[in-house]
């Protein structure tokens, strides 16, 4: 589904390549971690698969498709049959949840009816029924993340791209994600996520593979997040004990109410979370709690009085630019979609 066989990838103007070598094979329906300190390579083999770069040596395949062969114009097509969600979230803020949600699907020329049940369909996937005619910033941040995984749904696409997830998200939160992702990936798409969630890799124990200095080097099948010198640690101690104390209790709730995994190891969520909001703050200042560093402090509206599947369809004004991910979004040109080849 997603081979890369001995790829480089050297930046202009760069000594050092950004990928040396680099040789993997995803399978279908796999869940796969993409992990390596800042600067390892992690964004580029996201860019690589999306082809918004290409190779300086080796080949990168996806979906069957030799990217190489891939003519220009075909690629906001080939691109259309990936997900992609982001560390921000990346909505349209002055767009309702329901018109962030079909907006690719509208610019790509979907019918209506399509529409008007592909859009709730993803939206009950992700928990958020009900919530069609919320904007943005009257959701938390968990709910805008879940916002955007609908919207890379809503396509059906046989892969999803996750980049950092969960990086803006408050531990309680984070786990949600987690778990939606996960049913996302027992439902038969394959996910590939980059991140340094070392609790969650560790947790979940699928396959980890790590870049260092743009070298692969490690790929096991049941792995855990392996080096972790370059999470940050905390001073001063008496932070690490509220904030981290905070982020227990987040989890902790959370796992009263679910029941789709195995038990989380609260003690690693925790710490790291922790770790990383106390990291945010400079060390005078009062430890953060488990919101610290997500934007989920936003009150939440009203949810609508209308129900989902009667939302009529409103085309907005639509501005790619605003959205900042056309390419992703396979939004490069407004023509029908049209076959990228074989898929496997
Ligand atoms: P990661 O996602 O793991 O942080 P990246 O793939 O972003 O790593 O970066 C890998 C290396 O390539 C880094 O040294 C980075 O500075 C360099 N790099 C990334 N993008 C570019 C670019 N567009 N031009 C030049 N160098 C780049």
């Amino acid at each position: 589904m997603i081979r890369f066989e001995n790829v480089t990838k050297r930046y202009r103007g760069t000594k050092r390549p950004a990928l040396a070598g680099v040789d993997f094979e995803i399978q279908r329906g796999e869940f796969v971690f993409l992990v390596g300190a800042s600067g390892s390579g992690k964004s580029t083999c996201l860019q690589l698969i999306l082809r918004e770069e290409v190779p300086s040596a080796g080949r990168v395949a996806v979906l069957g498709r030799d990217l190489r062969s891939l003519a220009n114009r075909k690629v906001p097509y080939f691109r259309r049959h990936i997900g992609s969600v982001f560390q921000d979230f990346r909505l349209l803020s002055t767009k309702t949840v329901f018109q962030n949600v079909a907006f690719t699907l509208q610019v790509t020329g979907s019918s209506r009816g399509f529409i008007q049940q592909a859009v709730p369909e993803a939206l009950a996937l992700v928990g958020l029924d009900g919530k069609e005619k919320r904007m943005p910033h009257e959701l938390s941040g968990g709910e805008q993340q879940r916002v955007a995984i609908a919207r890379a749904l809503v396509n059906r696409p046989q892969v999803l791209l996750a980049d950092e997830p969960t990086g803006n998200l408050d531990p309680a939160t984070s786990v949600d994600i987690m778990q939606l992702l996960a049913r996302i990936n027992a439902g038969g798409t394959t996910v590939l996520m980059a991140t340094h969630e070392a609790a969650f890799v560790d947790q979940m124990q699928r396959r980890v593979i790590e870049l260092r200095d743009g070298e692969m080097v490690r790929d096991e099948v049941h792995g855990g997040y392996g080096d972790r010198s370059m999470i940050p640690q905390l001073v001063p101690e008496q932070e690490r004990g509220a904030a981290a104390t905070a982020a227990l209790t987040a989890v902790q709730a959370v796992q009263r109410q679910t029941e789709s995994l195995e038990p989380l190891t609260v003690e690693m969520i925790a710490s790291m979370k922790a770790a990383r909001n106390a990291a945010a703050v400079p060390a005078t200042q009062t430890a953060p709690d488990a919101d610290a560093a997500a934007p989920e402090s936003t009150p939440a509206a009203e949810p609508a009085a209308t129900g989902p599947r009667t939302h009529p369809i409103v085309l907005p004004d639509v501005d790619v630019a605003e959205l900042g991910v056309a390419d992703r979004l396979g939004l490069s040109d407004g023509r029908d979609d049209e076959e990228v080849g074989p898929t496997s």
